[in-house]
């Protein structure tokens, strides 16, 4: 969804004009802030020499305004741009996961490492399709292997915290993604996005299972480059 507005607008939305660029280069297009974008790609014409240069608002990143435009005409194009040095993200990041569903119960067992809980289980079930405009490949069928896939985590009060904003995450398309897997080297096929699950319930015989002490707050880190924290999601 664009929201009406066209990605130059989008883009601008999030900049600070920059009146004199400073000695230094581009990081998108490794061209110098003072001269020409080096993009030269369909659609970034008629920006006009006043307006070349753009600061992010919150970071403070300068680039070229026609180098961001380019970068967020290659995304989703959801509203939301993301710095490529810093990975502020402006705006709310949406992936582009497939249709499916997400459940989750609580299941009477312990998790290894975990003795004081029971667990959460999350069931997450793609069947497979068609891909759309915002895959890498438009109108081509992806496969979804291994679906339902059943995930874990300790019913903490940390655990009920990842899972919440885990909810978020998938309504914002984010925890599966379309492309190829590095597991199976399979193409055009549902795979995991940025955000790390444990696949395994009592053992960890692939590296995705308990105990790992460490594991929910990778996870809330992970959640976090994605724009989700914990702070907007309060219960
Ligand atoms: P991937 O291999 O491209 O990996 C993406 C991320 O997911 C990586 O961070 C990786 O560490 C993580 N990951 C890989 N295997 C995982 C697992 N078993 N549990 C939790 N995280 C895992 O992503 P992918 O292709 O979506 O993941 C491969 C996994 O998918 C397989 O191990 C299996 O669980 C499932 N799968 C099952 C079948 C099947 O026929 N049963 C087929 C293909 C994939
Ligand atoms: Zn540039
Ligand atoms: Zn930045």
């Amino acid at each position: 969804a664009r929201k009406g507005k066209t990605p130059e607008e989008v883009v601008k939305r999030y900049l600070q004009k920059v009146r004199n660029p400073p000695e230094e280069d581009c990081t998108i297009c490794m061209e110098a802030l003072s001269g020409p974008s080096g993009y030269k790609g369909p659609g970034v014409g008629g920006i006009s020499r006043a307006e070349s240069v753009g600061r992010l608002a919150q970071c403070g990143h300068q680039y070229h305004l026609q180098c961001l435009v380019a970068m967020y005409n290659n995304g989703n194009k959801d509203g939301s741009l993301q710095c490529p040095t810093c990975k502020t993200i402006y705006g709310v990041k949406t992936g582009n996961q497939p249709p499916g569903k997400m459940e989750y119960h609580v299941i009477p067992h312990s998790l290894p490492g975990h003795p004081d809980c029971k667990t959460i289980r999350i069931i997450y079930n793609i069947p497979p399709g068609i891909q759309g405009p915002e895959h890498p490949n438009p109108g081509k069928p992806f496969t979804a292997r291994g679906f339902p896939r059943h995930c874990y985590l300790p019913d903490s009060e940390k655990g009920r915290k990842v899972l919440r904003l885990l909810l978020v995450a998938w309504d914002r398309r984010l925890i599966f993604s379309v492309g190829t897997s590095s597991t199976t080297g399979e193409s055009d096929t549902v795979i995991w996005n940025e955000v790390h699950h444990k696949t395994e319930f009592g053992s960890n015989l692939t590296g995705h299972g308990y105990p790992d002490p460490g594991h929910l707050d990778n996870v809330l880190e992970e959640l976090r480059a994605q724009g989700i924290n914990e702070e907007e999601c309060l219960p």
